[in-house]
């Protein structure tokens, strides 16, 4: 007798090569067979997946999960795990002073898997929200680098890397100010020897600025967003600083968010062919209820802008897990590996794409899911939140 068997759907996984219509087999919270007609024997539970996509469990690389400390905590397992993510990375809710809490209040409690870039201001994104709000890096005082070094060992089974967010209303309009916050996330992360995450948008030094103190391994989130330093010059070419940067192993993360994704800059980046190494959603408390709503959303405007679903797979799933140094437990289809599986049905239809700059576009095609496969234990996913009562 064995456990779960998820039966007839269309497994797709191209990092690990499966395009097939094929059963999974879990026993525990592994998966011991993946082929055609596993059914023989017993089965504890059997999901039916066929007209579904059966994709490994998808991982978020820009998600704000710290519920009731940052204003713009979101609580993780209703709008990641039952919208079809099984491992969330929070990137900066928490800080050196406020991460314990966010392990033993949220991470430890919650079914989705979660792991945390370790903002390098202490209190995190902790500050009050609104415009007369005084931000996390006002006072470089808050970028405490021995501090964020201490936790981030501390927690080094939980804390993936480090972030920063560099833009104007973080931290002020000077230059110095966001260099100086830039170089003390850069020396905690290679004290830890994990990535930074850098938030670019409204910046007071140039994207090439930024790039040039990145190194291999490190990412930039909001690539896609529609201000000024994109990842595109003025005439609308990607700035060779970019493509350098691509070369040398930066990653690139569309982090969608309320102010961070334009479909004029993703589309004319993608037809340059600049294609982000992850896709991620920036969910939180003010991109939930739209424009971003969640992971499955941003994927589906990358169909809509015409990138295949085995292209749009890999970045949420085996991109981002080997961007948190999680590539051999997550993100991935494979006997032995860990079952977190997501089951997704295609549809079609007539649906609103909003980006966050207002513009609005008809899709043909959305994705949702349907259920959702946690270390073998079976979730049904919630409705789009766009039709949720409180949505
Ligand atoms: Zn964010």
């Amino acid at each position: 007798m064995h456990d779960l068997l998820v039966r007839g759907g269309h497994v797709l996984d191209p990092a690990s090569g499966l395009d097939a219509t094929a059963d999974v087999a879990v026993d525990g919270d592994r998966i011991v067979a993946i082929g055609p007609d596993l059914a023989a024997g017993g089965w504890r539970q059997v999901v039916e997946a066929s007209g579904l996509v059966v994709v490994p469990g998808l991982v978020d690389l820009h998600t704000h999960v710290y519920w009731g400390v940052p204003p713009l905590g979101i609580e993780p397992d209703p709008h990641c795990l039952r919208r079809g993510v099984t491992t969330a990375i929070d990137a900066g809710s928490s800080g050196s002073s406020t991460f314990p809490g966010f392990r033993r209040y949220v991470i430890e409690v919650s079914a989705t898997r979660i792991r945390a870039l370790l903002h390098i201001a202490s209190i995190g994104m902790a500050q009050d929200s609104g415009p007369e709000a005084a931000p996390e890096l006002e006072d470089l005082r808050w970028a405490n680098v021995d501090r964020a070094i201490e936790v981030a060992r501390a927690h080094a089974d939980l804390i993936v890397g480090m972030k920063v967010r560099l833009s104007e209303a973080m931290l002020g309009d000077s230059a110095e100010t966001c260099r100086e916050a830039l170089r003390r996330t850069r020396q905690a992360a290679d004290a830890i020897g994990k990535p930074t995450m850098v938030h670019v948008g409204g910046t007071a030094i140039s994207l090439a600025e930024i790039l040039e103190m990145l190194n291999t391994g490190d990412i930039v989130t909001h690539c896609f967003h529609g201000r000024s330093e994109g990842v595109l010059d003025d005439s609308g070419a990607v700035r060779p600083q970019v493509r350098r940067a691509m070369e040398r192993g930066i990653g690139f993360d569309v982090g969608h968010g309320a102010g961070s994704f334009s479909f004029d800059v993703a589309r004319r980046a993608l037809e340059r062919g600049l294609m982000p190494t992850t896709i991620s959603s920036d969910v939180h408390a003010f991109s939930v209820a739209g424009p971003a709503y969640d992971l499955v959303t941003t994927m589906t405007k990358f169909l809509h802008l015409g990138v295949p679903l085995a292209k749009i797979l890999p970045r949420v799933t085996s991109a981002p897990a080997r961007a948190v140094g999680m590539a051999g437990t997550v993100g991935a289809l494979r006997v032995g590996g860990v079952a977190d599986i997501t089951l997704l049905r295609l549809e079609r239809g007539d649906f609103l794409l909003r980006d966050a700059h207002g513009h609005i576009e008809r899709g043909e095609r959305r994705l949702e899911p349907v259920r959702v496969i946690r270390g073998g234990h079976v979730y049904e996913c919630l409705p789009h939140p766009a039709h949720h009562p409180q949505g």
